[in-house]
């Protein structure tokens, strides 16, 4: 039995979904700039809850939104001069070559959200009927006062939401904690006309009305980010509930966790920080993909390159392993393996570290049975969204190397080769005196696995063989 934490509930719960109807909405990227690893942690790790729902034989309808139009993406697109909507289409395009290479399945339903400002329009028309809504000189408001459940998914106390929130000199709400629906423009912003005026809809009240739009009133699975629980999600819940008190808006609410980076949450602004593209150019789409299912979920995930060369490693030695067989689920126990690992709240961490016991285990064994682990595990990382190619684990590897020796003017052919070089140009340092430079060679090196020896005994090897 599937068994995942529900954010709303706080705890972990059996999952009751109709086997032939299951709806996800996942929030999807704000198109404002490049994506970074935290977008392709999001879409990864859902990715292989939808692939598994699928192995499950569940019937599975996913929609992921595009948010096209904000404050930030119109701030960004007037400092390049072009339009929100060129900025909007090259920023998605990223988007889509990421998820492309990640191997992360292309979403049933892929709503932008200016494909729907009448549906929006008339959402919080009902909102504003209902007494949920009212009109100020700056916009349209959610009062946030009349929904009794408000604030139940984060937990936090109205206090906390009034003195944390930032409040902009031109709003003219009742409240701080109350939030924008509809935005009135200013000069030079994009608008759509309105019964209120000239403007475009607040970020929170897109997803409300697309979901309701592509999915229906009630959907089983809300996912993202745990950073989006409030007040993105919070306001959702605030805003469906209150076109209809009497629905479930989502009965399971999924979210990941955040990426680290020496312990900080891991932002765009961090400057040292490589975009997500550039990540997969380096090490490859499915090194990136397998790095995110060492971690659970729900986890903070450390991050270095350290880790991403160590994953490759994995995958390269798990590529070695299967190498030659067909993917079939023929070792029952791996199968029941798997399948208790996902079933307890998709704990691929510790799906790892059985499958390589079993690994590990199959030199005890015979030929036939070490083949049918072969096969098994294959089939699992298949089901995962891994292809386990042997042959593009080594062209990605070739680059990498490539473009590490070249650095030191060094043309990569064979390690063997370029190692030797990279030893004489070393050598030469030590001989001026220079042990810095020297030093400084060797770190290097351990950054793409490579640990060098001096003295006795003098070579190097393979950090993690
Ligand atoms: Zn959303």
């Amino acid at each position: 039995m599937l068994k995942l934490y529900n954010s709303l509930t706080k705890k972990q719960e059996e999952i009751k979904i109709d086997q032939d109807d299951v709806k996800i909405y996942l929030c999807g990227p704000t198109v404002q700039s490049s994506p970074h690893l935290g977008h392709g942690r999001s879409a990864v790790v859902f990715d292989f809850f939808i692939r598994y729902l699928k192995y499950l034989n569940y019937s599975v309808l996913f929609a992921r939104n595009i948010t096209d139009i904000d404050d930030k993406i119109i701030e960004k697109s007037q400092e390049k001069n072009i339009s929100y909507r060129e900025l909007g289409d090259n920023v998605w395009k990223e988007f889509v070559l990421a998820h492309e290479n990640l191997n992360c399945l292309v979403p049933d339903i892929e709503p932008r959200a200016t494909a729907y400002i009448p549906e929006i329009i008339k959402y919080i028309e009902q909102l504003v009927q209902n007494g949920f809504g009212y009109v100020t000189s700056s916009g349209v408001y959610y009062d946030v006062s009349k929904f009794e459940e408000y604030l139940e998914l984060s937990g936090r106390s109205i206090e906390d939401v009034r003195t944390g929130t930032r409040v902009e000199t031109e709003d003219d709400k009742k409240r701080a904690e109350d939030f924008a629906l509809w935005k009135f423009s200013k000069e030079n912003e994009p608008f759509w006309d309105s019964p209120w005026g000239n403007g475009r809809p607040g970020w929170h009240i897109e997803c409300s009305t697309m979901i309701s739009e592509t999915l229906g009133k009630t959907i089983d699975f809300h996912c993202g980010g745990i950073d989006l629980i409030f007040p993105h999600h919070e306001n959702e819940i605030a805003q469906s509930k209150g076109v209809d008190i009497n629905e479930n808006f989502a009965n399971y609410w999924l979210h990941n966790g955040m990426l680290n980076l020496s312990g900080k949450k891991m932002s765009k602004s961090d400057g040292n920080v490589k975009l997500l593209n550039e990540y997969i150019d380096e090490y490859g789409g499915d090194v990136v993909r397998f790095f995110f299912l060492r971690a659970h979920y729900r986890s903070p995930q450390e991050f270095s390159e350290q880790l991403l060369i160590e994953t490759k490693k994995t995958l390269n030695n798990l590529a070695e392993f299967t190498k030659d067989v067909v993917a079939e689920p023929n070792d029952n126990d791996t199968v029941d393996v798997f399948i208790k690992c996902m079933n307890d709240d998709m704990n691929t961490p510790k799906l790892l570290g059985e499958i390589f016991e079993k690994i590990k285990d199959t030199s005890n064994l015979d030929k036939e049975s070490t083949l049918k682990i072969k096969q098994t595990v294959k089939f699992i990382f298949e089901i995962l969204g891994f292809e386990l190619d042997t042959s593009k684990q080594n062209i990605v590897e070739e680059k990498l190397l490539s473009k590490f020796f070249a650095k030191y003017d060094i043309q990569f052919n064979d390690i063997e080769t370029a190692m030797s070089e990279f030893s004489l140009k070393r050598e030469d340092f030590r001989l001026n005196k220079k042990y810095g430079e020297a030093d400084k060679m060797r770190e290097d090196l351990l950054e793409i696995g490579i640990v060098m020896n001096d003295g006795e005994n003098v070579g190097w090897y393979w950090k993690n063989s």
